[in-house]
């Protein structure tokens, strides 16, 4: 299974147009940038999950072919709101030789996009539902949707467990949890997976945790319990984090922390990243001072992991 990380920001991009914070001003310094989260799954098929507004930016960048289904986790902008530039696919084809891409996403999620992009169905897309517990065969793979709680603007929130099946059974597994604060129940299926993708919208859990997301503080519990075998990636990093003297920690997108995490041996707090480079020497560090399961890796936009 090969993952291409697409995007690995959160709904507004980093860094944030017009924001003049530290993490937006060193982003800009050093010029990097990630786009809104989705990611492409290739295994015997292509699997494109949450095709939102870079998705143009991101065909173009990464050149990439028509996927064989689209995987939508809930019905937020940033999660679909790029579909209708799949339809350059079609148009470079002749007439009829389109098949129409699945897209997978609940009935409540269904319910907003539907809405948006109900012109396109059953010419471009084939509407298809994303029941919880229920598995999608898609090629050799399976997917699973488990019901997530994003709070009462995403009612139709899912992740995916998605399984690749060899010849022989043996089975290589990725959770993808997308946007959350939590679960509604645990199962089975979610445990030692060989990747857990992980959403980390603030390092620190904030006073005031808007619109339901998850922090790496909080997506701690998570980690130890499902205890993922090879690597665990944090996607959907927001910048929202208040960095300790920055003037811009008044701006709305900053939310103070409850209680920000220490090194254990100093108790001091850790460092608030501020680009990509400290994400990474932050991922260690947790990494050994929580004896995580496997490595942590805060992927760049276009970063490639294979299993
Ligand atoms: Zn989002
Ligand atoms: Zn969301």
């Amino acid at each position: 299974m090969d993952i291409l990380f697409l995007g690995t920001g959160s709904a507004w991009r980093l860094p944030e147009y017009s924001c003049r914070c530290m993490i937006c001003q060193r982003m800009n310094e050093l010029g990097q940038e990630r786009t809104r989260t989705s990611i492409q799954i290739l295994t015997s098929v292509r699997i494109l999950v949450d095709p939102g507004p870079d998705l143009l930016i991101h065909m173009n960048r990464y050149k990439l072919e028509a996927p064989d289904a689209v995987l939508i986790t809930h019905e937020h902008g940033d999660h679909y709101l790029g579909m209708d530039d799949l339809l350059a696919y079609k148009r470079a084809l002749p007439p009829d030789a389109w098949k129409p891409i699945p897209v997978y996403a609940t009935e409540t999620a269904w319910q907003t996009i539907g809405i948006r992009f109900g012109y396109l169905l059953g010419s471009l897309f084939e509407k298809r539902i994303s029941e919880p517990g229920v598995d999608i065969n898609v090629g050799n793979t399976f997917i699973t949707p488990f019901k997530t709680f994003h709070g009462k603007t995403a009612k139709g929130s899912v992740g995916y467990v998605i399984r690749e099946m060899d010849a022989s059974e043996n089975c290589k597994k990725l959770v993808y949890t997308s946007d959350f604060v939590d679960i509604e129940s645990d199962c089975p299926i979610l445990y030692e997976p060989e990747v857990l993708i992980i959403q980390s919208h603030w390092l620190n859990e904030p006073l005031e945790n808007r619109p339901f997301h998850m922090s790496l503080q909080r997506g701690l519990d998570f980690i130890k319990k499902w205890r993922p075998t090879k690597r665990i990636f944090l996607v959907h990093i927001s910048g929202g984090d208040q960095v300790p003297g920055d003037p811009h920690n008044t701006s709305v997108k900053k939310t103070p922390p409850v209680k920000p995490m220490t090194d254990p041996l100093t108790q001091t707090p850790y460092p608030i990243p501020l680009c990509q480079e400290d994400w990474e020497r932050l991922a260690v560090r947790f990494c050994n001072d929580n004896s995580l399961s496997c490595p942590m890796i805060v992927p760049k936009d276009g970063d490639v992991f294979s299993f």
